[in-house]
C-alpha cells in the first residue's frame, strides 16, 4: 500500500466497543487484570509501561519506518537519552555527528560525559572520517541528516555498513524528513529517531520522541530503559500526533514545494549572500540529498549581506513569518540559532561546523508560498 494510505490506517482500527473511528484516547492510569493467572492477557497494567493510545501511534510509527517497533517519549530529547542510555555503559564510547543538534550536543557533553562516556564529533559528511573515529569500545554511531541547523548531509548507507562491519549500532536522527522522504532502516540504519514535535505532529500542538528499531531484540533495550526511568509519551500528546501523521505527506510535498521556491527566490536577491537548501543544483551534496531520500524538506538557511546586525533587523521586520524555536510545523517560522537552539553550542565549536552568526534558518510552513515570499520580500527591502 501507498505511504498516504498507511500514514491514516497503520496501527489504528475503529474501537471495537463504540466503533468510534479515531482512537480513544485512553487516560487511565491502570487496567483491570481478570484473574491472577490472566494477568497481562490484554496487553496493558499500568501506564508507566504501556498506553493503549500511545501504542497506536508507536505500531503506525514503525510501519511508516518499516521497522519491528517504536517506543515513544515525551520529547525527541528523551527518544535520544533513552537510546544512549539503553545502548551505552561508563567507558564506552560513541561517535556523534559534530553537526548534531545542539540539545544532542549538550547531552552528550554536560551529562553523559559525567558517566565516563566518551564521544568524538566527527565530520559524519565524511564516511571516512567516523570509520577512523571508530575505537574498541565504540557502541553507538549516532548521526543527523540533515542536520540542525547546518542541512549537512551524511550518507545513511555508507556509515551504516561500516557500523555494521564493526557490529556497531548506527542510529539516524530522522526528524527533518521524516519516513515519508527519508527511510534510514531501509538503508541500512539500525534506530530511527525523531522529535515528533516537528513534521509528525506538524501543528505545533505538542512535544514528543520516537525511537524505532529494526530489531524486537534493540526495542526491547530502549523499552527497558524507558519502563525503568518512566519517560513516556502523554495519551493525549500521542492521540495530536496520530492525527498529525495522517496529513504528513500531503504538508511535506506543499511545504518542500514552497520552500524550493522561496530558495530560488533568496538565490537570486542581491541583498542575500548565500543560501543553503538541499533542493538546489548549488548544494555541495545534492547529488547525495537525491540519492537517500525522495524529497528535499522544508528547512533552509541564508545569509543576510551585512552580516548580525542586518539578520536581526531581518527577522525583526519580518511579519507573516514567527520568531520562534519548533520547526516542521504548518505555521512558517523563523529562527537565529546563535541565540536560540544553539546558545549552548560552544563559540569555537559552532564557528568549526559552520553555524555562523548570521545564519538566519527558515522553517517553511503551510501558507500561501505568494504571502511568505512576499513577506521575505518586504524585510529584505528593510535590512
Ligand atoms: C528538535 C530536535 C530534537 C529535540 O527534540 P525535542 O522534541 O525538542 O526534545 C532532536 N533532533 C532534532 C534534529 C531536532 O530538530
Amino acid at each position: 500500500m501507498g505511504f498516504s494510505t498507511e500514514q491514516i490506517h497503520a496501527g489504528v482500527e475503529p474501537d471495537p466497543v463504540t466503533g468510534a473511528i479515531l482512537t480513544p484516547i485512553h487516560q487511565s492510569t491502570t487496567y483491570v487484570q481478570e484473574s491472577v493467572d490472566r494477568y497481562l492477557e490484554k496487553g496493558y497494567s499500568y501506564s508507566r509501561s504501556a498506553n493503549p493510545t500511545v501504542r497506536a501511534l508507536e505500531h503506525k510509527l514503525a510501519k511508516l519506518e518499516r521497522g519491528a517497533d517504536c517506543c515513544n517519549f515525551s520529547t525527541g530529547m528523551a527518544a535520544i537519552n533513552a537510546t544512549m542510555v539503553a545502548l551505552l555503559n561508563a567507558g564506552d564510547h560513541a561517535v556523534v555527528s559534530d553537526v548534531a543538534y545542539g540539545g544532542t550536543y549538550r547531552l552528550c557533553t554536560k551529562v553523559f560525559s559525567r558517566f565516563g562516556v566518551e564521544f568524538t564529533f566527527a565530520d559524519t559528511a565524511n564516511p571516512d572520517a567516523v570509520a577512523k573515529s571508530i575505537k574498541k569500545n565504540t557502541r553507538l554511531i549516532l548521526t543527523e541528516t540533515p542536520a540542525n541547523p547546518t542541512m549537512k548531509l551524511s550518507d545513511i548507507a555508507a556509515i551504516s555498513k561500516i557500523a555494521s562491519e564493526h557490529r556497531i549500532p548506527h542510529a539516524v536522527d530522522n526528524t527533518f524528513l521524516t519516513p515519508y522522504y527519508q527511510r534510514p532502516l531501509e538503508l541500512g540504519a539500525d534506530l530511527s529517531i525523531h522529535s515528533t514535535t516537528k513534521y509528525l505532529d506538524g501543528h505545533n500542538a505538542t512535544v514528543g520522541g520516537a525511537v524505532v528499531s529494526a530489531t524486537d531484540d534493540l526495542d526491547q533495550q530502549i523499552r527497558f530503559v524507558q519502563n525503568a526511568t518512566g519517560n513516556i509519551m502523554s495519551p493525549m500528546v500521542a492521540w495530536l500526533t496520530l492525527q498529525g501523521c495522517k496529513t504528513l505527506s500531503v504538508r511535506m510535498d506543499a511545504q518542500s514545494a514552497s520552500a524550493m521556491r522561496i530558495a530560488r527566490m533568496l538565490d537570486d536577491h542581491p541583498k542575500v549572500a548565500q543560501v543553503c537548501y538541499p533542493g538546489l543544483e548549488s548544494f555541495s551534496q545534492h547529488a547525495l540529498a537525491k540519492r537517500q531520500a525522495s524529497g528535499f524538506g522544508a528547512m533552509l538557511w541564508f545569509e543576510v549581506k551585512g552580516g548580525v546586525a542586518a539578520g536581526k533587523r531581518l527577522m525583526d521586520a519580518l511579519e507573516l513569518w514567527s520568531l520562534a524555536e519548533n520547526l516542521g510545523s504548518v505555521e512558517s517560522l523563523v529562527t537565529h540559532p546563535v541565540t536560540m537552539t544553539h546558545a549552548d553550542v560552544d563559540k569555537a565549536e559552532r564557528k568549526r561546523v559552520g553555524i555562523t552568526d548570521g545564519l538566519v534558518r527558515l522553517s517553511t510552513g503551510l501558507e500561501d508560498v505568494e504571502d511568505l515570499i512576499a513577506d521575505l520580500e518586504q524585510a529584505l527591502e528593510r535590512v
